[in-house]
C-alpha cells in the first residue's frame, strides 16, 4: 500500500511547475511537502490525484502505474483550504456524501458519520447547516468527510491555511492525532514548518518545482541539506565552524552539535535565536566565547533582540530576556543555543 512517483514532472505552457520529482509513502506514513509558496507542491499534489496532467514521470499505487486511472477511481481523499463543503447540506449530509456515492445503505451511513464526527470532535453536529460552522467546525467536517470512504492515501492540501494561528496550531495537534489513530496513509501539502513537523512522519522540502531534502522533522530542523533549505528553514546566518568531538568553534563561540556530524569543516545556521547574549561583567566569561557591543535593542513579544558588533565579525543579531538587558554602548558575551542552530556540509 505505498505511493511512489518517479521522476515526475509538470508543466503550464513554459512553466516547468514540478521536475522530476521522485518520492515515497509508505504504508500509514505521513508525508508533508514543505516549500515556499509557488514552489510547486499544490501541482505535485493535484498530478498525485490525477488533477494535472502529467508531462513526464509516473503516479503508481503499490506498482501500479495511474496514468489511466481517472481523479474519482483513485480512491483518494482530497481536503483543501477552505473544505469546499457542499453549502446546502447538513453536516451529515456532507460527510456522508462519499458514502452514498459508493451505495452504502443508511444504517451503516449513520453509523459512519457519527463515528467520523466522534473522531474529529464533533459529536452530535449531524444535523447543523454548515454555513453555521466556524471555519475550524468546516475544516473538521471536511477532513471527516474525505475520512469517511476509508480512502487509501488523503491528499491534502493546506488544510490549515485559512484559520487563524492559535486555531492552526489546535487543529494541526488533533489532525495528526485523527491521522495517527485512523493510520491514515497521507501527503500533506503546507508552507508552515510548524505544521510539517506536527503533522508529518517524514518532511520533504521543496524549492522550484524540485525536492530538494527528505527526511525526518528533526533531522530537515537540525541538519538542513543545502543553503537553501536552511534559509527556508528561518536560518538567516550562515557561519563557518569547525568540528571536533561533537562541538562546533566558530567565531561567534563554541556549541554542541548532533554526534553524528563528523569531525571537520562545516557551515553552521543561525536561527533568530541562536545567538544568547549575556552581560560581560557577570563573570564566568570563558575564552572559547565572543564578545561585542551592543549597538541596538529592539523590544518584541517574549525577549528584546539586540544588534552586537563583533570585532572581525560585523554586526550580530542576538537575543535576551527581559530581565537584565544591557544598555547600548555596553559589551556582552555571546553563547550559541544547541536548539537553534542548525549543521550544514561545510
Ligand atoms: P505552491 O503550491 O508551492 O504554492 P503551485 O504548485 O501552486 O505552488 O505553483 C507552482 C508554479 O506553477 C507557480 O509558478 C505558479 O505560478 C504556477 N502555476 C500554478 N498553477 C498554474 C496554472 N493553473 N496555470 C499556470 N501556471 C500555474
Amino acid at each position: 500500500m505505498t505511493l511512489t512517483v518517479r521522476g515526475l514532472t509538470v508543466r503550464y505552457g513554459e512553466v516547468l511547475a514540478v521536475r522530476s520529482v521522485d518520492l515515497s509513502v509508505p504504508d500509514g506514513g505521513v508525508l508533508a511537502l514543505l516549500g515556499p509558496s509557488g514552489c510547486g507542491k499544490s501541482t505535485l499534489l493535484r498530478a498525485v490525484a490525477g488533477l494535472e496532467a502529467v508531462a513526464r514521470g509516473r503516479v503508481c499505487w503499490d506498482g501500479v502505474d495511474l496514468a489511466g486511472t481517472p481523479v474519482h477511481r483513485r480512491a483518494f481523499g482530497l481536503v483543501f483550504q477552505d473544505g469546499q463543503l457542499f453549502p446546502h447540506r447538513t453536516v451529515a449530509g456532507n460527510v456522508a456524501f462519499g458514502l452514498r456515492m459508493a451505495g452504502a445503505d443508511r444504517a451503516v451511513r449513520d453509523a459512519r458519520v457519527a463515528e467520523l464526527l466522534e473522531l474529529v470532535g464533533l459529536a452530535g453536529y449531524e444535523r447543523r447547516r454548515v454555513t453555521q460552522l466556524s471555519g475550524g467546525e468546516q475544516q473538521r467536517v471536511a477532513l471527516a468527510r474525505a475520512l469517511a470512504p476509508r480512502p487509501r492515501l488523503l491528499l491534502l492540501d493546506e488544510p490549515l491555511s485559512a484559520l487563524d494561528r492559535e486555531l492552526r496550531d489546535q487543529l494541526a495537534v488533533d489532525l495528526a492525532r485523527v491521522l495517527t489513530e485512523t493510520g491514515t496513509t497521507a501527503l500533506v501539502v503546507t508552507h508552515d514548518h510548524d505544521e510539517a513537523f506536527t503533522l508529518a512522519d517524514q518532511v520533504a522540502v521543496m524549492s522550484e518545482g524540485q525536492i530538494r531534502q527528505v527526511d525526518g522533522p528533526e533531522r530537515v530542523w537540525r541538519r538542513p541539506a543545502d543553503e537553501r533549505v536552511a534559509r527556508f528553514l528561518g536560518c538567516s546566518r550562515l557561519v563557518s565552524a569547525t568540528v571536533r568531538d561533537g562541538w562546533a568553534e566558530s567565531v561567534l563561540g563554541r556549541v554542541r552539535v548532533p554526534g553524528d556530524v563528523p569531525d571537520g569543516a562545516v557551515r553552521l545556521g543561525l536561527r533568530a535565536s541562536a545567538v544568547r547574549v549575556t552581560r560581560a561583567d557577570r563573570g564566568g566569561g570563558t575564552d572559547v566565547e565572543a564578545s561585542g557591543e551592543v549597538l541596538r535593542r529592539v523590544h518584541q513579544r517574549d525577549h528584546v533582540r539586540l544588534l552586537v558588533r563583533v570585532a572581525d565579525v560585523g554586526e550580530v543579531q542576538a537575543s535576551t530576556p527581559f530581565a537584565g538587558v544591557p544598555e547600548v554602548g555596553e559589551r556582552v558575551r555571546l553563547t550559541l543555543d544547541p536548539d537553534a542552530v542548525a549543521v550544514l556540509a561545510g
